[in-house]
């Protein structure tokens, strides 16, 4: 155990020895000349002339020491189907799977889409192309035709990795006609189409000369062995598109070398994972929750991971804990969502398992507000460390970092600045740096660290124009998060910069007012929006989900609760924050990552277009939103 300050410190005024000495855990094929290239700024390019592979590291490395251990276990409560992969099986699937891609012409540089279910050929299919140098851009199996096409014709792949279907709740849903519209849709659709044929889906079409049969691809080419193509560092790995809660969906571009340093570095120090471990991230792999925590970063460091195909609550509230207990699960990941769906469920499934492997739960994506941090932290008797990241930065920038320090938590914070991240809160006009409790935009100063994003794919001016010229008076990488840090040095995320309500001349933060409404102990989850008004500017409009549906049944009791919502926000925030109408939903419009899309609630309570819903996870919350706010 050592000295966080002490370490963080070193990260920031020591940061090229640092970084050195926290590269020399992967492999590198080829030593860099220098730690890092910031001669263009914002532009950082780390461990410049350095060569590396990202799937030597994650498989061919460890094939010395742990060749039977367990690499990948697949799980699907939707198909019954369990699969277990050491990594020498792994390594042999990825390297035949490298094979087929090379046989179709897939070279480095050329883009692959990836639009699977979570089965592993997902993760063999983004392993291969980081084995021969291809750039993996993987599309959430949920989105729609059209936001398929618009990341198709972004990213320009050579080739597009799909399935015949994926499962959800116990119903198929066919991928391939998805695909097919895409590629209809879109301007610069991929040669070829590989699909990896689950027998999910019956009516399953190819089209001549274009689609690929997985399947007998890979017989052909059983006993391949590719040569891992050596990539300089600052080469790019991989795409991923944000998930467009504020705005079109940005292209976030990861460097090769600096990508695999920051994650390894971040299992060993913030996720606190040993090699031969085993790690269950129940995210997806269209996430970047999935790339840097189901798939690079727990094989970069020797650990088993599990892929998990189906809900939280399938076939009942206790298929998590199953999992953690049957595969002695040691670190787990999810959203503050998932556990918030299994708020809402009877909690005796949380007994039914003996979970005394886990040590601790990592939540990220969202706020984590107090009461749901409280409800999991006492059913599990882990530790639960709220980390605070963005696509753009693919590991935390705020956390605690229990593998040098086990620093004291707090409920509602994810702590500290990680190291290398060297932050500040600047007052949203003036860009000076707030005070103590103060709000302000959560920054960092450039460079950024290893692993973050290098530019937005084929934009370099986007890259530069959205994320560093927020302030005129310096460059600085804006969060477009609001936060405070108290005495103690703890951060607390308030919410998005574009989610504030003006009521009267009092800017309130949604999260502010959101968190609460969730200390009534009837709410299960809300979603604040400032809606115009004539007077005011903007009045507080609050759409909950409540636990005991009861309570709000007939028009007389569910005016009764929103009385007591009103009340419970006087008392912690005062009658300024009251919201003017509480409206109950049993179902709150998200994006397909889990996180509220307020930008279209807000529109509809303003009685205009909701824009782009192609994020959009169930059309049925905004149905309820609209129906709400017509009173119906
Ligand atoms: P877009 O940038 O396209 O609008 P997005 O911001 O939702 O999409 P992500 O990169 O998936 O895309 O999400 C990052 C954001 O999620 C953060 O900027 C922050 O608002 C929120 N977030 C992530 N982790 C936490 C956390 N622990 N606490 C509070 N908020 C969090
Ligand atoms: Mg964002």
């Amino acid at each position: 155990m050592g000295n966080y300050k002490e370490f963080y410190r070193r990260s920031i005024e020591g940061r090229d020895a640092f970084w050195a000495e926290q590269a020399k855990l992967i492999d590198w094929h080829r030593p860099f000349d220098s730690v890092l290239d910031y001669s263009k700024p914002p532009f950082a390019k780390w461990f410049v002339g350095g060569q590396t592979n990202l799937c030597h590291n994650a498989l061919d490395r460890h094939l010395k020491e742990r060749a039977e251990q367990k690499a990948l276990v697949y799980i699907s409560s939707e198909t019954g189907q369990q699969q277990t992969y050491s990594y020498r099986e792994l390594h042999a699937e990825v390297n035949r799977f490298a094979a087929i891609l090379q046989s179709q012409g897939v070279e480095k540089g050329d883009r692959v889409i990836v639009y699977m279910p979570m089965i592993a050929e997902a993760v063999f299919a983004m392993l291969a192309c980081a084995r021969i140098g291809a750039i993996h851009s993987v599309v959430f199996g949920g989105f729609a035709p059209a936001s398929l096409a618009t990341r198709i014709d972004d990213a320009k792949p050579k080739l597009m990795v799909t399935a015949d279907a994926g499962m959800r709740g116990g119903k198929i849903i066919p991928y391939k006609p998805l695909v097919d519209e895409a590629l209809r849709l879109a301007q610069f659709p991929p040669e070829k189409v590989l699909i990896c044929d689950r027998s999910l889906d019956k009516q399953l079409t190819r089209v001549e000369g274009r689609d690929l049969d997985y399947a007998s691809l890979r017989e052909q080419h059983l006993d391949a062995t590719v040569a891992p193509v050596w990539l300089e560092s600052s080469e790019p790995s991989y795409i991923l598109y944000t998930s467009g809660t504020t705005g079109k969906p940005k292209g976030v571009q990861r460097d090769t070398g600096g990508h695999a340093v920051a994650l390894i570095a971040s299992m060993r120090h913030i996720y606190t994972g040993q090699p031969g471990e085993t790690m269950f991230t129940a995210s997806d792999i269209g996430w970047v929750v999935g790339h840097s925590y189901i798939v690079y970063g727990p094989l970069l460091n020797g650990m088993t991971t599990i892929v998990y195909e189906g809900l939280p609550i399938r076939p009942d509230a206790g298929i998590w804990w199953k999992i953690v207990a049957e595969n002695q699960v040691n670190v787990m990941f999810t959203s503050p969502t998932a556990i918030r769906v299994l708020k809402k469920q009877p909690p005796e499934y949380l007994h039914k398992y003996d979970v005394s492997c886990l040590r601790s739960l990592y939540l990220a994506g969202e706020p984590l507000d107090e009461p749901t941090a409280r409800w999991i932290a006492d059913a599990l008797q882990v530790n639960i460390v709220d980390n605070y990241w963005q696509t753009e930065t693919g590991w935390p920038i705020l956390s605690s970092v229990p593998g040098i320090e086990d620093t004291p938590r707090k409920f509602g914070s994810p702590s500290f600045a990680a190291y290398g991240f060297d932050l500040k809160l600047l007052h949203e006009s003036t860009g000076q740096e707030v005070g103590v409790n103060e709000k302000g935009v959560l920054t960092a100063v450039p460079p950024l660290p290893p692993g973050c994003l290098s530019t937005v794919w084929g934009d370099d001016k986007r890259f530069v124009e959205t994320y560093f010229s927020s302030f005129d008076n310096q460059q600085v990488y804006t969060t477009f998060d609001w936060a405070t840090q108290d005495a103690d040095g703890y951060y607390f995320i308030l919410g998005r910069t574009d989610d504030v309500i003006n009521v009267a001349g009092h800017r309130l933060g949604t999260r502010e007012i959101e968190e609460a409404i969730s200390a009534h102990n009837n709410i299960a989850e809300v979603a604040v929006v400032g809606v115009h008004d004539e007077i005011k500017g903007q009045a507080v409009m609050a759409f909950a989900v409540v636990k005991d549906p009861s309570r709000t049944a007939t028009p007389e009791a569910a005016a009764l609760m929103e009385k007591e919502v009103m009340a419970t926000v006087d008392k912690q925030l005062g009658a300024i924050a009251r919201p003017a109408k509480v409206h109950f939903v049993t179902l709150l419009p998200k994006t397909r990552s889990g996180k509220l899309l307020r930008r279209s609630i807000q529109a509809i309570a303003e009685g205009r277009d909701p824009g782009d819903l192609t994020t959009l996870d169930d059309v049925g919350a905004l149905e309820q939103i609209r129906n709400a706010v017509a009173g119906k």
